[in-house]
């Protein structure tokens, strides 16, 4: 299990873990993460340290590009929880690497010694890792069906979940029913949280739910939604990988 920790609190349990990170592509090693330049702590992982290396930095040359993988293709090779890690390294060195500037006065900052934030010695605006709330879900009808769609802008004829980020002023609840109405113009009833995931790509929390259908006839807008339909169990479509909070909804689903 990982432990997301601003600084270490007790020694390591085995070799610290090192993610040196180049956008969204990681090399995982083991060792002294000085050898590497300077780490920011991502916590533990069964009591080991983990520490994230920003690859772009001098002295990070050992990010060797031929083992490196892509964060969405590690899934799988490497157990969940350190996925998980992986990808909260990702999200905090290319938070770092975006706010060394003051986004009011573009002051270079100044890490916190006491929290993950960057200040501005200036004006005192200080940035945190930002994280974007999305609500996912699965519409139901009364006929056991669910309501999949297609996004025009996946390659394959996939069909999932309908999706969407959080606006500010917004609720969960409300962002889900406002999503839905826009991207398929039905109405949903009764909402059931489900669960959520970090989703590092680049910095979403999905937050998932079950809906009933309440009202309405399924339109797409043929712009960011070019189909979508009722699918009945023993009927579904390709639909995605187990990576994904879409997919768990799914088989949750599939298995009642
Ligand atoms: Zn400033």
């Amino acid at each position: 299990m990982l432990v997301p920790l601003f600084a270490p609190v007790a020694d390591s349990e085995g070799p610290p873990l090192v993610f040196l990170v180049r956008g969204s592509d990681v090399v995982l090693a083991e060792g002294d993460p000085s050898d590497w330049g300077p780490g920011l702590f991502v916590g533990t992982l069964d009591g080991r340290h983990c520490w994230a290396i920003d690859a772009n930095t001098p002295g990070a040359e050992a990010f060797d590009a031929d083992r490196s993988v892509n964060l969405m293709q590690l899934f799988g090779r490497v157990d969940e929880a350190t996925w998980v890690a992986a990808g909260r390294a990702v999200q905090l060195v290319e938070w770092d690497r975006n706010h060394r500037f003051c986004g009011r006065c573009s002051t270079p900052t100044d890490p916190s010694e006491t929290e993950r934030s960057r200040r501005c010695p200036a004006c005192g605006l200080a940035a945190f890792p930002r994280l974007a709330p999305a609500v996912i879900t699965l519409i139901e009808r009364d006929d056991g069906r669910v309501l999949l769609a297609r996004n025009a802008a996946w390659p394959t004829a996939m069909y999932s979940c309908l999706a969407g980020f959080v606006e500010p002023g917004e609720s969960v609840e409300s962002a889900t029913r406002r999503e839905v109405l826009e991207e398929v113009g039905i109405e949903i009833g009764s909402l059931r949280y489900f669960g959520s995931q970090p989703w590092p790509f680049p910095h979403s929390l999905m937050l998932g739910f079950h809906a009933a259908y309440l009202s309405g006839e399924v339109a797409v807008d043929g712009v960011e939604i070019s189909d979508a339909r009722w699918f009945g169990r023993d009927e579904l479509p390709e639909v995605p990988g187990p990576i994904s909070i879409a997919r768990q909804l799914i088989d949750d689903w599939r298995a009642r």
